[in-house]
Order: structure tokens, then sequence, then C-alpha cells
């Protein structure tokens, strides 16, 4: 049984994709496509001694070992050429995290792997990171899953530069035209959360801030986002 999460996250893999799982822990992904034969070929890769134990074992009860590779190391590092994948897959981390282990390991990645992120926080961050390396967004999910609220990123390799408003990165070129009751909850909950800081920012504040004027137009934007999804 995969999460909710994760079995949205293997929905964007190609059919018999050759997928690298980045930070894979459990395996749980590449074992689920394998189960459904949509897997070709799989790297589960993981920087942690434990987290890759546990992708062994999961393979090795799946008796997967001929078609899903675990290996130790830092994000990319793990990936051969001779893997020739065309899917890379990392799930379950902050987006800063996911950008990082992408800048740190460009190297090998040959431009024509379909990238299917799922940040756990920190969007934003990540959905400018792909457009200033020329990533074009192909898809997006959000969705609720165990009480939280998941986004997903699809994302591929541009041949005309790649332009997104501040609205785009904010909320998702494709959620914020989409809505729904997933998008909804997050987004209130984050005005929610922006009032709060400005009422206190307000309470204290002897003259209007930058900080103030910062947060009052992020109230304004996510209002409007609201608007138009509701
Ligand atoms: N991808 C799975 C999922 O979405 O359910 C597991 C997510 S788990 C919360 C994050 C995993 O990423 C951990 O097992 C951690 O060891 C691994 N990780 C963190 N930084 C990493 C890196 N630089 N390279 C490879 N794995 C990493």
């Amino acid at each position: 049984h995969l999460s909710k999460r994760l079995a949205t996250v293997a929905s964007y893999a190609p059919q018999q994709a050759r997928l690298a799982d980045i930070g894979s822990d459990h395996a749980y992904l590449p074992v689920w496509l394998a189960k459904q034969n949509r897997l070709a070929y799989g790297v589960a890769g993981e920087v942690v001694a434990g987290p890759l134990h546990n992708a062994e074992t999961t393979i090795a009860e799946a008796n997967l070992t001929t078609v899903i590779d675990a290996r130790l190391g830092d994000g990319l590092a793990v990936i051969k050429p001779e893997d020739a994948l065309d899917t890379i897959v990392i799930a379950g981390m902050g987006g800063t995290l996911i950008s990082d282990i992408l800048t740190r390991g460009w190297q090998k990645l040959t431009g024509k792997e379909l990238l299917i992120l799922q940040p756990n926080v920190g969007e934003e961050h990540l959905r400018g990171w792909l457009v200033e390396h020329q990533y074009e967004i192909t898809a997006e999910n959000i969705l609720k899953d165990d009480g939280h609220v998941y986004e997903i990123i699809v994302a591929k390799k541009a041949t005309a530069p790649v332009k997104l408003s501040h609205a785009d990165l904010m909320f998702g070129p494709f959620l914020r035209v989409a809505g729904g009751d997933a998008f909804i909850e997050k987004w209130q909950h984050e005005a929610q959360r922006t009032q709060h800081v400005l009422d206190s920012l307000q309470q204290a504040a002897v003259e209007p801030s930058q900080r103030e004027a910062d947060f009052t137009a992020k109230l304004a934007m996510i209002k409007e986002a609201l608007a138009d999804a509701g």
C-alpha cells in the first residue's frame, strides 16, 4: 500500500520509466511502480545508512534486486550515465534542500529527464530555482493526505526562456488556476498566519515598517488568489 501522496507522485512517472528516487528511504515508490509493471529500471538513492538499509530490505523482500539498485550517496551523485534515466523523483523534503540537491548534482543531468518533485515546504523557492535553470513546469498537483497538504511539481528542461509571474511562483502556475479544496485550505491557513504576523507587527511598531508592507502585500496576494480560486 502506497500513501496517497506517494501514489500521486508515482502517477507522473512515464510508462516503463527508468527512474531514480533520490532520498528514497523505504524505496516504497520505485517498488510500487515495479509491482505495477511500470518500471524498467530504478535507482533508490540515500545519503543516510539507516534509510538505505530500509530501501534494501523493501527491494529484497519484493524480489526486485535486479530491477532496483539501492545506492548510498549525496543526492544525484548516485546516478551513473549507463542508468540512462528518464525520470528523477525527489519527494518528502523541503524545497530548499531539493533545489540544493539539483544544484550540487546538475552535471549528472542530461536535461532530458522529467523531474517529479514533492517539496514539503519552500515551494516558491523551488519554482524560482526551476525558472532560473530554464525548467518549465509541465504539471502540478496539490492534495491532502493524513492531515497535511502536499504539493507536487513536475518539470522538464525548456527550449524557450521560462518566465513566471510572482503569483505563479508563489501559488503555482497550474495550482492557482485549478484551485480546489486543498489549495483553498492551504492558503486560508497561510492568510491567517500572515494576518497574525501583521497584527503583532502593527501593535509593536510606532511607524509602518518595510516588513509590515511586505506582509500586507503578501496578504493581499493570498486574498486575491483565494478569490480567484473560490
Ligand atoms: N522520498 C520518501 C518519501 O517521500 O516518502 C522519503 C522522504 S524522507 C522524509 C527524506 C529522505 O531523504 C530521508 O531518508 C533522508 O535520509 C534523505 N535525504 C536527505 N538529504 C539527502 C541527500 N542529499 N541525498 C539523498 N538523500 C537525502
